[in-house]
């Protein structure tokens, strides 16, 4: 069923797990997503980032969430990274149950003007919104920015009172893509416990793939060039759900299981050119990344 993102993470919050969020750009990874939500009878949050929405159009991608929808799971179509005030009205009107305005790379009273507005015209329509602040690093798609910087705790506290979100992204270490440390970086748990601490509310947690070492082997051994890509290690999730992280996202362990499938299906069968031949194996290897992820957040068995 199609609920808000406020409802989902209302529960989680209070039963301490978190709600994967996992992007869709095309039906077999809305499927996957579904699949392993069924299976492990868990909640889940389905995001289109504004890449997606120009990739694959509203009416495609919202077609594939409501149908989604129809299985006995809670579900949230939810905006990720919403920068552009036309992309987020549209969402907004189209039938979206969740909405993150991101205004991190602007000043902050600039930030707090538009969530503000975001808020205002979201909850006329029982529609929730993430914000966020500080700065998730890395790259993801068009938000780039290299450097971290820290939420800082009023901050995050003046922000929330000012702008009245429903969720929050923090920045405690993560960084976007495949790449997110190099040496031995590692989440800050103590600033985590002090934001959550303070704010009492749903926490999210951007930049948080795991990047298994399997899945970058297998890719590798098909052909992908990868360098030396690194993710946030199961402990470490388990650890930042534990102290208060209810939303985990999820975009580039889908990526790395729809590669190394493809990959490994086109090397092994170069004769068989049927796209569901092709697909079928990415399809299947999204749905265990995901399945693994959602025992990692504690929501197995919570839908
Ligand atoms: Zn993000």
């Amino acid at each position: 069923m199609l609920v808000t993102l406020k409802q989902i993470l209302k529960k989680a919050n209070t039963e301490n797990y978190a709600v994967g969020a996992f992007n869709i750009n095309n039906m077999e990874i809305c499927q996957a997503i579904m699949n392993a939500a069924v299976s492990q009878k868990a909640p889940v949050i389905l995001q289109t980032s504004q890449g997606a929405i120009e990739y694959a159009g509203y009416d495609y991608l919202k077609a594939l969430a409501h149908t989604a929808a129809k299985q006995k799971v809670p579900v949230v179509l939810h905006l990720d990274h919403g920068r552009d005030m036309e992309i987020v009205k549209k969402c907004i009107k189209a039938g979206w149950t969740g909405i993150m305005y991101d205004g991190s790379h602007l000043p902050f009273d600039e930030n707090v003007a538009n969530t503000a507005k975001v808020v205002k015209m979201a909850h006329a329509k029982g529609i929730s919104v993430e914000g966020e602040i500080g700065t998730i690093g890395g790259a993801e798609e068009t938000v780039i920015s290299r450097e971290i910087i820290y939420t800082n705790p009023d901050v995050a506290e003046e922000f929330v009172k000012k702008t009245k979100v429903d969720t929050l992204a923090i920045a405690i270490g993560t960084s976007h893509g495949a790449y997110k440390f190099s040496g031995n970086a590692r989440l800050d748990l103590h600033l985590l416990k002090i934001i959550k601490q303070r704010l009492n509310m749903p926490l999210v947690l951007h930049g948080a793939s795991g990047v298994p070492a399997w899945l970058v082997t297998q890719a590798v051994r098909y052909g992908a060039q990868l360098g030396k890509p690194e993710g946030v290690p199961d402990d470490q999730i388990v650890n930042a759900v534990k102290y208060g992280i209810n939303k985990v996202n999820t975009d580039t362990d889908i990526r790395l299981a729809f590669d190394a499938a493809v990959r490994k299906f086109i090397a092994e069968k170069p004769e068989d050119f049927d796209p569901r031949h092709i697909l079928q194996p990415a399809r299947e290897l999204i749905q265990q990344v995901v399945e693994h992820r959602m025992r990692l957040f504690g929501s197995s068995g919570k839908a």
